[in-house]
């Protein structure tokens, strides 16, 4: 797992309070990191009592920066320092949730690198309130949703996730109910106030911008032998089951040309996804998964059923990539004499990170002294939720080997401390472009003006023509449970 180290001689020096604020926030993520449901390795699901004991490190940490915490009822712990009245809010967020045998940089370094900056900026007026999000649940583990901690930022909760259950048959209003109980700090000195779950949601028309630092988890910047990138967006995709129906039989003495082998189609599907997507510039698609029935060496697989992920941050290039697999799925069924039938489990349109934050995000990259590299996610994130509140910008931080969701995920030290460099300049850009565009009137101005210069619009307009209907629309059986987005 050695990895290549970042060569020094390409990079900019970092400040000086980044340099130490660095050792701190590794620090902080090891510390995170020992909050674990699972002896020797990481697992921290929302509403836990390892959040809780998560919680209680980034509470010590928010009121260290000068900022104000509660816990709202999903468990997302919300630090804000108040800005002007009629300000607009800067969210500085991440997730703070993991996968199973997790490492310890997704999400949790954006929340940390979050609150070092409202640190660094504690005695410093800002035309706007900050606050820092460590968001309960992304990740999805515990109850086979993702995103919850941000839905509930949104205000797209309703009453049916709050009745899905973990694997011990625990419901979601169960736990954030049992996750109340655990917080007997509440009443003696105001940490986690627990409201209810509409309460958890923030009003459009009081967010400025949700902004996460997130390692990268793919190789790009490191193969570009960059600290940080500058997202475009956030891919849309979609996971689709597609069974194939044939008929088992036995293998020695089916004739090859009576056979409906379902499995040879399935395989058939495999390699036509994987040469689309090698055919169609920024598009990725995979067959990840295929269980063929009844199994055996001697059997021919009467039952095939794959799962495929498909995502673009192209939503033109997502629809037609989907239209072009169901032709193929039906051509391969129909030559093969085998039945198919599909359903999207998921489907998630693409987003697009305001192309004005980006651009000052872009500036702040330069200023450091880096060069600007742009690049979408291909994983999803927070931001894909939030981005119908408002405007959303991301940074990446490279990620060693492109790892992550492992033990060995890591990142390197100097590019924490750049990307800290470059968060903190660019909260203070954007303090000076409020600023700027404030008339003598009332605050709100110079936010509307911010607000319709990084329209909502901007982030979400592509996703209008790959709707989650849209996606769904063209396999036959899909059921309305299975889709979650
Ligand atoms: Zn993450």
């Amino acid at each position: 797992m050695a990895g290549a180290l970042p060569n020094l001689a390409l990079l900019p020096s970092p400040s000086e309070w980044a340099r130490s604020s660095t050792e701190d926030a590794l620090e902080r993520c090891d510390a995170l990191g020992a909050c674990s449901e699972t002896k020797g390795a990481i697992l921290r699901r929302a509403l836990t009592p390892a959040m809780r004991d998560a919680h209680a490190l980034l509470r010590a940490w928010a009121e260290r920066a000068g900022l104000v915490v509660h816990v709202d009822a999903l468990g997302n712990l919300r630090a804000r320092r108040e800005g002007p009245p009629g300000s607009r809010t800067l969210v500085l967020g991440s997730h703070v949730d993991t996968v199973r045998d997790a490492g310890r940089y997704d999400g949790p370094l954006g929340v940390v690198l979050g609150l070092a900056v409202a640190e660094a900026l504690r005695d410093v007026a800002l035309p706007f309130a900050l606050e820092v999000i460590a968001i309960s649940d992304e990740e999805g583990v515990r109850f086979g949703r993702p995103f919850l901690g941000a839905r509930a930022l949104a205000g797209t909760l309703d009453v049916e996730d709050l009745a899905l259950r973990d694997a011990d048959g625990v419901s979601l209003a169960e736990a954030i109910a049992r996750f109340e109980a655990l917080d007997t700090s509440s009443t003696t000195n105001g940490f986690g106030v627990v409201d209810g779950v509409d309460a958890c949601a923030i009003r459009p028309e009081d967010l400025l911008a949700y902004v996460e630092v997130h390692i990268e988890q793919g190789p790009v910047l490191e193969s570009l032998e960059l600290p940080v990138g500058v997202v475009t967006g956030i891919a849309g995709h979609v996971w689709r089951t597609v069974t194939f129906e044939g008929r088992a039989g036995h293998a020695g003495t089916t004739p090859m040309a009576l056979r409906r082998d379902a499995l040879a189609a399935a395989s058939e599907l495999t390699l036509a996804v994987e040469r689309l997507a090698q055919q169609t510039p920024g598009l990725v698609a995979t067959v990840g998964q295929v269980v063929a029935r009844p199994g055996g060496n001697n059997v021919i697989a009467g039952r095939a059923e794959l799962e495929l992920d498909v995502r673009s941050i192209d939503a033109r290039v997502l629809a037609d990539a989907l239209a072009t697999l169901d032709a193929q799925i039906a051509e391969i069924a129909g030559r093969r004499g085998v039945k198919v039938s599909a359903r999207d489990r998921f489907a998630s349109p693409p987003v697009v990170c305001a192309p004005a934050l980006q651009a000052l995000l872009s500036e702040s990259v330069r200023r450091v002294g880096l060069d600007v590299h742009a690049l979408p996610s291909g994983a999803g994130h927070d931001g894909r939720i939030l981005a119908t509140l408002g405007p959303i910008a991301m940074l990446f931080v490279r990620s060693p080997e492109g790892l992550s969701h492992h033990p060995d995920e890591r990142v390197h030290a100097i590019d924490v401390a750049l990307a800290l460099d470059v968060t903190l300049d660019f909260v203070r850009a954007l303090a000076a472009r409020v600023s700027a565009v404030d008339t003598d009137s009332v605050s709100v101005a110079d936010s509307v003006y911010v607000a319709d210069s990084f329209s909502v619009a901007d982030s979400v307009s592509v996703s209008d023509s790959v709707s989650v209907s849209d996606s769904v629309a063209v396999t036959d059986s899909v059921s309305a449970e299975s889709r979650t987005t």
